[in-house]
C-alpha cells in the first residue's frame, strides 16, 4: 500500500499513513488523536519539470534572419 501524508488541522502535525488507495482521501487521525486531517499532495506530483526553457520555445520568432522578411534569401 501507498504511504500517504497527512497534515492535522488542530494541530498542525503533519504524519505518514500507509493506507489503500481507495481510503487516501478519507480523514485519518493524527497521532494525537484529531480526527480533522488533510491530505497532502503526494511527493511524486511535485518535480519533474525543467526550469530552464527550451531556446527555441518561447520566442516566437521566424527561425533567423533567411525567415523570407530581410530579402537575403535565395532569389
Ligand atoms: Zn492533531
Amino acid at each position: 500500500m501507498p504511504v500517504y501524508e497527512y497534515r492535522c488541522q488542530t494541530c498542525d502535525t503533519r504524519f505518514d499513513l500507509r493506507r489503500a488507495v481507495a481510503e487516501a482521501d478519507r480523514p485519518a487521525p493524527c497521532p494525537s488523536g484529531h480526527a480533522d486531517s488533510r491530505r497532502l499532495l503526494s511527493v511524486f506530483a511535485a518535480g519533474g519539470r525543467t526550469s530552464a526553457a527550451s531556446p527555441a520555445l518561447g520566442g516566437g520568432g521566424g527561425g533567423g534572419c533567411c525567415g523570407g522578411g530581410c530579402g537575403c534569401g535565395p532569389g
